[in-house]
């Protein structure tokens, strides 16, 4: 099997039934796509009103040993229900429409696409604690490509649903094979588990990992470690040199006025632009984190644009 899971949970013995004991193999081919690839929440499904689920909030502030009623919490079980809305998005938006704005000018491109480090929030089904990380999702378009946003508004939308790791890495890839029908999908997940890392066994730091690979990168190990490769590279702002107007001396990094609205020379710090670019792409970052050559070296992009939306 593709996936390197590492076991997060649980972290008691008696929270272990016999079945999570063993991780389950994760086989997206056989997902049912009819059952992730729209919205999951169809507009006759019956739903608690939002009243109902303020007073369940209410009822878990009393659970904790709350008083409900002090003043700091009145407001509490409708800013909660307010998080829900947000949190749980996905559960409204279809994934196969997203996906379904394609391009057909690849101009001969022939490779695979690959977009690194789109930045997820997505919650465990198993304890509604936020789990967090980025997603690393390529795949080889047959004639036609999808725009780059597209991949990471998919990915939020599968992230912001009740998941698992597994699932969400799983479902990504099964979305992008079912509605693109490229000539493979390869995605990677790396994420922070806050039911690991606040509670349970309460270790901060730890990393895991998730893949899943179709189609040529199912078959093709060479393909797998190129993409792998490419995902551990480094970042497409620390290959580039510095634009011309951009230095960098002794940490200090500055900038023109003009790009960030700050005044030129003040120490920036580290790069606010990584990570920010929802679609993981660095091309919009200007800053050089470390070149001491002058910045001579010429841009090599990880990643190629086929088309921008
Ligand atoms: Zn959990």
């Amino acid at each position: 099997m593709d996936a390197l899971i590492k076991s997060l949970r649980p972290s008691k013995p008696s929270d272990v039934k016999p079945a999570d004991s063993k991780i389950p193999e994760i086989r997206p081919a056989e997902l049912d796509p009819a059952e992730f690839l729209a919205a999951a929440v169809r507009a006759d499904q019956p739903r608690p009103s939002r009243a109902e689920a303020e007073a369940a909030v209410a009822t878990l502030l009393g659970y904790i040993g709350e008083n409900p009623d002090r003043e700091g919490l009145l407001d509490t079980p409708r800013r909660v229900v307010e998080a829900y809305d947000e949190l749980y998005q996905g559960y409204h938006q279809c994934p196969a429409e997203v996906l379904n704005r394609t391009f057909g000018e690849t101009a001969g491109y022939d490779d695979f696409v690959l977009i690194r480090d789109i930045e997820f929030t997505s919650q465990c089904e198993h304890h509604m604690m936020p789990f967090y990380g980025r997603a690393h999702i390529a795949y080889t378009p047959v004639e036609r490509v999808v725009g780059l946003s597209k991949l990471a508004r998919l990915t939020d939308i599968f992230a912001r649903r009740l998941q698992t790791q597994e699932h969400l890495t799983a479902q990504i890839a099964a979305a992008i094979d079912e509605v693109l029908k490229p000539r493979g999908v390869a995605v990677m997940i790396e994420a922070e588990h806050t039911c690991m890392s606040v509670r349970g066994v309460a270790k901060h730091g730890a990393s895991t990992f998730t893949s899943r690979f179709t189609g040529m990168f199912r078959d093709n190990p060479a393909e797998q470690a190129r993409f792998l490769s490419m995902v551990r590279g480094p970042r497409a702002h620390e290959r580039r040199g510095p634009a011309k107007d951009h230095r960098k001396r002794r940490g200090v990094v500055f900038q023109p006025l003009a790009q960030r609205g700050v005044a030129q020379g003040r120490n920036l710090g580290p790069c606010p632009a990584r990570g920010r670019d929802a679609a993981g792409l660095r091309s919009g970052c200007d800053l050089d984190p470390g070149r001491a050559n002058g910045g001579r070296v010429p841009h090599r992009p990880a990643l190629v644009l086929l088309s921008q939306d």
